[in-house]
């Protein structure tokens, strides 16, 4: 379609002087007459109706004044776009679009002119990840035929079904969705994953919580800058939509590592192993389950506090409700790693003040001393919990032994809504011995304080706590409580520059053993469904319907 004459006219600025508000060009039509066009700042592609032919506007369009884009039949449209950029070449498999007015022209505008809605700029962008967010003229995006709305040729019927990794997805899925938005690239500082911020993200969640195993505050807050400065971004508060971040690959976890990468041959691994686990069946009453609950922190330690919360009373009055309506309502044996003397097992609506003693169970008990590097009482947990399930298994059905430590944490506050991290596969020690001068003078010492892994059940673990961790996870979703929105399933924890599994599932011998982080003690909402004692019961009710699916067939 020739006969373009461009007039290019800058006109006087409106919004600000030093940029052209718009830009005119006139075109022939056919027929021979010349009509004008115009490419308006923030309001796009305009037509002047007067000399346009009737076949060129929608049907119940006035050919008075600019008709806008949106107002012109398929053919007008066609027409249009080719006029304003003559230099565009249309192939049968896509539109190679070279800029010609980078003040004017966004992923946007390209977005709401070829596929019909400009929310569809990160498809665009996506299909184009070499490109600066801020266009640059010259420059030629690829518009493949699959983004061209139903106007112009194309399948596209208003705004697309975005990639977005939808909360209802799986854990797998909505990892690999995560994984599909990142590319591999590298440059003079080294290998990176380049990823395009979404509208509505922060680098804080969508960029460090999601990528990289961090979640700890401050930590996420000093990765969240090293990435910035990476990407050359000097205000970390005002990112753009689109912007293009550059994460280091050795920061991403391991389900984002490069192709051909350890870390990823072993993620698939273990996804592989989740697909081979056979569903283990116990019926509705949890027939021959064997169930150790332990309640994290207690006594000395409170374990973290915000917002008029801490964790210990917290997570002990979950365990205890779980306990309550385990024993109610099925026949799994339970017990707890935990007790708080003065109350024991009872669960109780009002928590004023952190409870001052709390025991665990050995024989004899131990104070709880909590969990420095130096605390007993955390490795007690688990020689405990393997005391009683080696003496479950003696008659017991190895399979059917579960065990769920239940903490809260304080994460970024942007977070919120339940994590539950399973003990990674890779970061499980094959072999490991209490020694005798960590532990203390309890009888399960002796018997239970060394435990040893085969590669197998190493990887076992990890899948059959996966599966689990799932299906919580549905039960919570079904009741409506809230999910953490970044992975809420993980298998290590990275702090301080370590990356490690909680030392209670890592030694756990259950066959299904998690750490479930109730909720984030620094979000205010958070905070307020735990002081909820509602709240309360219908988490423990939603984690024992998760513990009901997963001995089901
Ligand atoms: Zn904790």
């Amino acid at each position: 379609m020739g006969g373009v004459k461009p007039l290019a006219l800058l006109l006087p600025g409106l919004i600000q002087a030093a940029e052209p508000t718009f830009v005119d060009r006139v075109a022939t039509v056919p027929g021979g007459a010349a009509v004008r066009l115009r490419l308006v700042f923030r309001q796009g592609l305009q037509v002047e109706g007067a000399r346009l032919p009737k076949a060129f506007r929608a049907s119940e369009t006035s050919p008075s004044g600019w008709i806008a884009f949106e107002s012109l039949s398929p053919e007008g449209k066609r027409w249009a776009l080719q006029a304003l950029w003559p230099e565009d070449e249309w192939r049968s498999s896509e539109i190679r679009h070279r800029v010609v007015w980078p003040e004017l022209e966004s992923a946007w505008l390209l977005a709401s002119l070829f596929s019909g809605h400009g929310q569809n700029y990160d498809q665009i962008q996506a299909v184009n990840p070499d490109k600066p967010e801020k266009l640059v003229a010259g420059d030629v995006w690829i518009i493949p035929k699959t983004l061209l709305c139903t106007d112009l040729g194309g399948p596209v019927k208003g705004v697309l079904e975005r990639s977005l990794p939808e909360e209802e997805q799986s854990d797998e899925t909505r990892v690999a969705a995560y994984r599909k938005l990142l590319t591999f690239d590298q440059d003079a500082q080294g290998a990176y994953a380049a990823y395009r911020l979404r509208k509505g993200e922060a680098l804080y969640s969508s960029v460090v919580m999601r990528y990289t195993d961090r979640v700890e505050p401050k930590e996420v807050n000093q990765l969240a800058l090293v990435i910035a400065k990476r990407s050359g971004i000097d205000n970390v508060r005002s990112i753009h939509p689109g912007a293009l971040i550059r994460i280091p690959v050795a920061y991403l976890a391991d389900p984002f590592q490069p192709e051909g990468s350890q870390a990823l041959r072993e993620e698939r691994e273990v996804r592989e192993e989740v697909r081979r686990t056979p569903r283990v069946d116990a019926g509705p009453k949890l027939k021959g389950v064997r169930v150790v609950l332990d309640a994290g922190h207690g006594g000395v330690d409170i374990g973290a506090r915000a917002n008029g919360v801490w964790e210990s009373d917290f997570v002990y009055d979950i365990a205890m409700r779980v306990k309550r309506i385990l024993e109610q309502d099925t026949e799994a044996t339970v017990s707890s790693t935990i007790r708080y003397p003065g109350l024991g097992f009872q669960i109780r609506d009002a928590i004023p003040n952190p409870t001052k003693a709390a025991e665990i169970l050995t024989t004899p008990p131990f104070a709880n001393d909590g969990e420095s590097p130096s605390a007993v009482s955390v490795h007690l947990r688990w020689v405990l919990a393997n005391d009683f399930f080696t003496s479950f298994t003696k008659n017991g059905d190895a399979r059917k032994t579960l065990f769920i430590s239940l903490h809260a944490d304080s994460l970024h506050p942007s977070a919120r809504g339940t994590m539950i991290y399973v003990p990674g596969a890779a970061s499980v020690p094959p072999r490991f011995a209490l020694g005798a001068a960590r532990g203390a003078r309890v009888a399960e010492m002796k018997r239970s304080s060394a435990v040893t892994f085969t590669a197998k059940e190493r990887l076992q673990g990890e899948a059959r706590s996966r599966i689990f961790a799932e299906t919580v996870l549905e039960a919570l979703r079904r009741d409506k409580l809230p999910i953490h929105a970044n992975r809420p399933i993980r298998n290590v924890i990275h702090r301080s520059g370590k990356s490690y599994v909680p030392a209670v599932i890592r030694h756990s011998r259950a066959s299904t053993k998690v750490l479930v982080e109730v909720a984030n003690l620094t979000n205010e909402e958070d905070a307020a469904n735990l002081r909820s004692p509602a709240f309360r019961e219908r988490f423990a009710e939603a984690l024992v319907k998760g513990i009901r699916a997963h001995y089901r067939k």
